[in-house]
C-alpha cells in the first residue's frame, strides 16, 4: 500500500509542475481538457489499477493463511505487526512459532 502512495506522489510532482508550464503554451479551453486527461492517465488511473492488484494479492492472503487468523495481523495493511514484514501465500514471517488467536 505505501508504494501505491509514494509512487501517487511522485506522479503528482512530476504532473502538476508540467501541467503549470504547459498552461503558457495551450489555450485555456484546451488546458483545462489536457489538463483533466493528463491528471486522469498518470494520476488516478495506475493508482486505481495498482490498488485493485494490491486488492487480489491481499485477497489470497486473507483468505489463505495462517497470519489472517493471528492478534498479531493487520488487515488493512496487510502486515504483521510484530515482524513489520507483509506474509504472503508462500511465506510466514515466524513461520506459525507466534501464532496467537484474535
Ligand atoms: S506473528 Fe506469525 S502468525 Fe502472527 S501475523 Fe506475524 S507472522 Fe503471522
Amino acid at each position: 500500500m505505501g508504494d501505491i502512495i509514494f509512487w501517487t506522489l511522485v506522479r503528482i510532482a512530476v504532473t502538476l509542475p508540467a501541467l503549470w508550464i504547459l498552461k503558457s503554451y495551450v489555450d485555456e479551453k484546451l488546458w483545462w481538457i489536457v489538463g483533466s486527461a493528463a491528471i486522469y492517465v498518470v494520476i488516478i488511473h495506475p493508482a486505481f489499477v495498482a490498488y485493485r492488484k494490491f486488492e487480489k494479492k491481499s485477497k489470497k492472503v486473507l483468505d489463505s493463511t495462517l497470519c489472517a487468523t493471528c492478534k498479531h495481523f493487520d488487515p488493512s495493511a496487510v502486515l504483521c505487526m510484530k515482524y513489520d514484514k507483509h506474509p504472503t501465500e508462500d511465506y510466514i514471517p515466524c513461520d506459525g512459532i507466534h501464532w496467537e488467536p484474535k
